[in-house]
């Protein structure tokens, strides 16, 4: 493990049993809280992507937005709001998702990008990798590509990041928790 991604590691708090028994919630506010590691995160995520022909930052709601749009700003980049159901005025569409009890819906608005569109996914955390698939199907499904699905942490037990690797789209994590 590289120093930065303990120091990350670090400043993400474990909160055992929460929201429900058996989860583990990976907290990031105490990151969030101080700019060494919240600039850490931003930075490192800015200089993978500058180089790349990247058209638009699309972020996932919520705590995706708070990475994605600085990134957005950073790289100078459209941003695409991922959001839950019935948070963006329509015309909007949505995919439904499997979660371990229960279902999810996202939603992007119509418009949002451009068939041929290369699209960086942002998320806080890829677990089961359900809400990332879900957004790609709705970024695909206007004929944009996905460049990559990018997160702080990764969740490597849950298998999310190998199910979307097996699908074709590259995922890019700065520390995983097993
Ligand atoms: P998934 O669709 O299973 O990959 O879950 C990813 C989404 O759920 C992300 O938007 C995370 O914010 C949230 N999430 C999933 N598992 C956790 C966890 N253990 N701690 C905090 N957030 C989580």
């Amino acid at each position: 493990m590289s120093f930065d991604e303990i120091y990350l590691k670090a400043n993400i708090r474990a909160v055992h049993n929460w929201p429900k028994e058996g989860v583990t919630f990976r907290d990031i506010t105490p990151l969030l809280q101080q700019p060494k590691p919240f600039r850490m995160v931003i930075d490192a995520l800015t200089q993978r992507y500058i180089n790349h022909d990247i058209d638009r930052i699309a972020a996932i709601d919520s705590r995706g937005f708070l990475i994605g749009s600085v990134l957005a700003y950073n790289l100078n980049k459209p941003l695409i709001l991922v959001r839950k159901k019935d948070k963006l005025p329509p015309p909007v569409i949505s995919e439904s998702y499997d979660l371990e009890y229960g279902a999810a819906t996202v939603e992007i608005q119509e418009g949002s990008c451009n068939a041929g569109d290369k699209v960086l996914i942002v998320d806080d955390i890829i677990a089961t990798g359900g809400t990332m698939m879900a957004a790609s199907t709705l970024l695909k499904s206007q004929g944009a590509e996905v460049f990559e699905a990018a997160a702080l942490i990764d969740l490597p037990d849950l298998n999310g990041s190998t199910l979307l690797q097996n699908i074709g789209i590259g995922v890019y994590s700065l520390c995983a928790f097993e």
